[in-house]
């Protein structure tokens, strides 16, 4: 994938505050064009969701102005959802690492972007915490 390198990254867990590990994951770091397209097809998807279903409102519950709501509800949804895509800067790849806690394999689900991203383990279901290192 484009822009994908090798990165260090400070692996722990949410509830304990103990020293983490620094490990080398490969990262894609997102070019400002790049989160500039998330950020819009996002904020496009939910406001064109919630429109959708605003019309769908009006025909199939019979409470007057349900729909309504969800109209304001799009505009200021869409732009909340634009921001915080926009403020990912990286994505993370589908890697496995060592659970900081139980050690057992765990896979970083694709596609989760942000610092901190965050995924549970599978064996332990402890709250594994991706930062920047
Ligand atoms: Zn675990």
């Amino acid at each position: 994938m484009k822009n994908t390198r090798e990165t260090p990254v400070r692996v722990g867990i949410m509830e304990r505050k103990r020293p983490e590990l620094v490990t080398m994951l490969p990262i894609r770091h997102l070019s400002l064009f790049e989160r500039l397209l998330r950020a819009g097809k996002r904020s496009l998807i939910v406001m064109g969701t919630l429109l959708m279903l605003g019309n769908a409102a009006v025909l199939m519950i019979p409470i007057p102005h349900f729909h309504l709501c969800l109209f304001p509800l799009a505009f200021v949804l869409g732009p909340i959802i634009a921001i915080m895509s926009w403020r990912d800067r990286v994505l993370c790849s589908q890697t496995e690492l060592p659970c900081p806690r139980c050690q057992k394999t765990v896979t970083i689900p694709e596609g989760i972007g942000g610092w901190p991203a965050r995924f549970n383990c599978d064996s332990c279901a402890a709250m594994v915490e991706l930062n920047e290192a």
